[in-house]
């Protein structure tokens, strides 16, 4: 239990620190941004101090410019003295699962973020909400689109910020190739292939367990896959078409191992998408547009992410992902603006799921709800 598998980290992850000093060192491909209270850092409270929260958030709260993590929320006791004296967190701002709603009278916290398994983001969510916390909630959002939407309006009605950990949002080459997608710099994209996928390790880690997971390879990884085809579009599919197979019906009992399925898009573009549990080497997406392409692969690595297109190679400086991820929430919650990774960017995600695993449940394609 409670374990990253090697296997994922090693594939996604090259070396997060050395981006971070070259994406620094260069300036980062955002214009310094501009905050409406210069100086103030808001404080984050991590819940679920996994191989996420060690490896790449708690190390990217150290390098941002408008965060700090003020407090924590473990459930493994022995974590508590090894995060305290790492990052100076004093003793009346550390949680457990038990005593978590106490963090509503903790001022030091502004913003909590859910790095637990998928199944306990929505209850987590939802009481820091009702704690008068703002929320960044890790992806996938949640297990159901239900829950995503029960997560939203808590937030409404707390009215508190939900943001979902969309890093790839904040990954130069990704905004870049939005950008020409956008302004058409190749023409209109015609068809899209994506896919994002990795051979798991640990057969006992919450990942496989659908109670927890919700879902396997598709809920962890080929999300990214999906979202990259709706944000180079800006359109949502309406129709999907799904196919999974298992080869190893034991190791995947209770989640999907590997699946293939096909979006609509009301453009008529069509995209082919695949992920997996099974194998390492899926990481990218290829939009063929009406005069040439652009292509991404790997496209959803932590960091040395390559970009070409038609016209040539994109180069352009790496920059902590999770860093800036924060950041911009902070922006938008100092400035009150919208996130453009709200909670309904999540609910959206989920709702193509949800269509996918009902087409490969009832071998039919299946029109996504709204
Ligand atoms: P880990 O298994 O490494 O960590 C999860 C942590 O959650 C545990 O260490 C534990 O922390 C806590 N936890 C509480 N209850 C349970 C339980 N029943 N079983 C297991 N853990 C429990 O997972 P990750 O950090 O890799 O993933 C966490 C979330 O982050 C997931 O939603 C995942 O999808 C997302 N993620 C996002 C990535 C991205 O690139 N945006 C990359 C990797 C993950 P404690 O001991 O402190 O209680």
């Amino acid at each position: 239990m409670k374990q990253l598998s090697t296997n994922r980290r090693d594939f996604i992850s090259t070396t997060v620190s050395a981006g971070v000093a070259a994406g620094l060192a260069q300036g980062g491909f955002f214009s310094a941004p501009t905050y409406a209270n210069e100086n103030k850092k808001l404080g984050f409270a991590l819940v679920g101090l996994g191989g996420l929260a060690t490896n790449q958030i708690a190390p990217g709260l150290l390098t941002s410019a408008h965060c700090k993590l003020t407090a924590i929320v473990t459930g493994t006791p022995e974590k508590e003295k090894k995060w305290a004296d790492k990052y100076g967190i004093g003793r009346d701002h550390i949680y457990n699962y038990e005593s978590f709603d106490k963090i509503a009278s903790d001022d030091s916290v502004d913003v909590i973020y859910i790095v637990l398994p998928n199944s306990m983001h929505a209850e987590y969510t939802i009481r820091a909400a009702k704690a008068g916390k703002h929320v960044l909630c890790e992806k996938p959002m949640a297990n159901t689109a239900a829950d995503c939407r029960d997560m939203i309006a808590a937030c409404k009605a707390a009215d508190r910020k939900l943001a979902v950990g969309y890093r790839c949002q904040y990954e130069p080459l990704h905004l870049k190739s939005m950008e020409m997608a956008h302004n058409k710099e190749l023409g209109a994209i015609k068809m899209i292939e994506a896919g994002f996928g990795f051979k798991i390790g640990d057969p006992t880690q919450w990942r496989l367990k659908k109670k927890l997971a919700g879902g396997g390879a598709l809920m962890d990884v080929g999300i990214y896959a999906l979202q990259a085809c709706r944000c180079l579009l800006r359109e949502e599919p309406t129709m999907i078409t799904a196919q999974e197979t298992k080869t190893d019906a034991v190791k995947f009992a209770e989640v999907d191992e590997s699946i293939t399925w096909l979006m609509k898009f009301p453009s008529g573009v069509l995209a082919y998408c695949s992920t997996s549990y099974n194998f390492n080497g899926l990481n990218r997406f290829n939009a063929f547009t009406e005069n040439g392409f652009i292509r991404m692969d790997p496209a959803y690595s932590y960091t040395n992410n390559r970009m070409e297109t038609s016209k040539g190679k994109v180069e352009l400086p790496q920059q902590d992902q999770f860093a800036t991820e924060m950041d911009e929430f902070a922006k938008c919650i100092l400035e009150n603006k919208p996130s453009k990774v709200a909670g309904e960017e999540g609910l959206k995600d989920l709702l193509a799921i949800e269509a996918i695993y009902k087409s490969m449940e009832t071998r039919t394609t299946v029109t996504v709800q709204s």
